[in-house]
């Protein structure tokens, strides 16, 4: 049962330290409204599951956001000064954290769907990929964000790997901050096939001037909404040289470091023994997939704090193996959620966290009726778990669990509201069953990203959505129209 306490608190000053691995952290216009928004906001009578057991996981009570920070929740809360937002028949949650998407996919929707692994790597990195100009990519990384919040997520995880050249990479970052999500933006670098005298990108180090030309622009703490990881090969798809550079690149930055590992062999099998005898594994380090690891090493890996994004079903459908959510589990840890790519797949993070949930679900059964011919008494994983991956743990992805990923006072007013009066969600018995197994993108009535709307009364506020939605066709015709598959 979820704990229940009724009572609770807050501190309007309540101040949170800055994250461990974001440069973009200092506090500013995040914390600032826009003008035409209230600098107090008050949900009302709303049912607010929490996702902080110390302050109880289900709630009914009050919100007050000040300054883009939640700052106390409680059974009911006097602000005369504020805007009330009316929570009856609501469910507040958490803003949702999608751990891993390549948001540059958007224009490409649907192409591959029907595509493994080896066909996607063939079709798209060596082929599609090649033909994005700049405006593309943001045409892509607007649409993608903007649909991601209207989904109900808040923070989004760009791995945006097709960056030929600091335009492309620009344009990207210039569609999340249009959007006005808040952005982890790791910078990757694309995966053609070589030309005649050039090198294989397995041999290509992460390019250290666009780390320092990123950290001190478009990452210099004047937007903090936006902070930069890096997307890195690691030592799967590339050499031990490269490996070897590439976290040390991210290591002297103090960025998170995030890579694909798994599909196919390595590039340096032995690569992950020689990153850690050489000091450079830690928290800051996030595996992609990670299905193939052995045993020992996620063992290992796990005690040292490295986390894990785990894209259920992009790895169930283009053959990476099965997700490793209960092998994490059963070292005391958990994954964070991820999309991967809208190519092939849907974008809703409600979504994604039930894929996870019942596909771990679907293994425990299955190893139970072979153990002992039975199905097993309960469910392996409960509701609340699915809804942490979406939510803690990728905050703790981000090495920002200090700020993001529960309704907490001091956190950053990162929320949605869902109206739970509709058809599919009544009657509201059990709170957290409800979000996690019922809602759909028709009940994400509003959304919050450091305190402001972005999605109210069921509508995104972004203002240009129809050439928005033009350019984007545009982009995903000219581009997927080199495969000739258009009808
Ligand atoms: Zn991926």
């Amino acid at each position: 049962m979820p704990n229940r306490r009724a009572f609770i608190l807050g501190s309007i000053a309540a101040a949170t330290a800055p994250a461990i691995f974001s440069r973009a952290n200092a506090a500013g216009p995040e914390n600032s409204p826009r003008p035409s928004e209230s600098a107090q906001k008050l949900i009302r009578g709303a049912t607010v599951v929490t996702m902080d057991p110390k302050i109880g996981d289900v709630l009914r009570a009050d919100i007050l956001i000040e300054g883009g920070r939640i700052a106390v929740v409680a059974p009911h809360i006097d602000a005369p000064s504020a805007e009330i937002i009316d929570g009856t028949g609501r469910i507040v949650v958490p803003g949702l954290i999608n751990a891993h998407m390549h948001t540059w996919q958007t224009c490409l929707r649907g192409v591959a769907a029907n595509w493994t692994l080896l066909e996607y790597f063939r079709q798209v990195h060596a082929g599609l990929a090649t033909l994005f100009k700049p405006e593309d990519i943001y045409i892509s990384n607007l649409a993608g964000a903007l649909n991601q919040i209207n989904c109900g997520t808040t923070t989004l995880v760009d791995w945006c790997h097709n960056n030929p050249t600091p335009a492309h990479t620009d344009a990207a970052i210039d569609g999340l901050e249009e959007s006005g999500i808040r952005a982890a933006f790791f910078h990757g670098s694309p995966k053609p096939d070589p030309k005649p005298g050039q090198k294989h990108f397995s041999e290509i180090p992460h390019p250290r001037s666009e780390v320092e030309r990123l950290t001190a622009s478009r990452f210099n703490g004047k937007n903090p909404q936006l902070s930069l990881g890096l997307a890195i090969l690691g030592p799967h798809y590339s050499t031990l040289e490269v490996s070897m550079h590439d976290f040390a690149l991210a290591k002297e930055f103090g960025l998170v470091a995030s890579m694909h590992q798994g599909g196919g062999p390595a590039k340096t099998p032995d690569g992950w023994e020689k990153l850690d005898a050489a000091g450079l594994l830690g928290r800051q380090i996030n595996i992609v997939h990670g299905n193939n690891l052995s045993d020992a090493q996620l063992a290992h890996f796990v005690d040292l704090g490295m986390s894990f994004s785990v894209a259920p079903e992009n790895e169930m459908i283009q053959g990476h193996g099965y997700p490793i959510t209960g092998r994490l589990r059963k070292l005391g840890a958990s994954p964070a959620l991820g999309v991967d790519l809208e190519s092939g797949l849907s974008g809703d993070m409600f979504t994604v966290a039930r894929m996870a949930l019942n596909m771990q679900r679907a293994l425990d059964n299955a190893a139970s009726r072979a153990e002992r011919g039975a199905i097993p008494d309960t469910s392996s994983v409960r509701t609340r778990e699915a809804l942490e991956w979406a939510t803690m743990s990728g905050a703790r992805m981000l090495g920002m669990e200090d700020r993001l990923g529960s309704i907490t006072p001091g956190k950053q007013a990162d929320l949605v509201i869902l109206d739970a009066r509709l058809l599919n969600m009544q009657p509201v018995l059990d709170p957290i069953n409800t979000v996690v197994t019922q809602t759909g993108i028709v009940n994400v009535e509003a959304v919050l990203i450091a305190g402001q709307f972005r999605k109210r009364d069921g509508r995104l506020l972004y203002p240009r959505m129809e050439e928005c939605l033009e350019q984007l066709n545009k982009s995903g015709r000219r581009i997927a129209g080199a495969l000739g598959i258009l009808t």
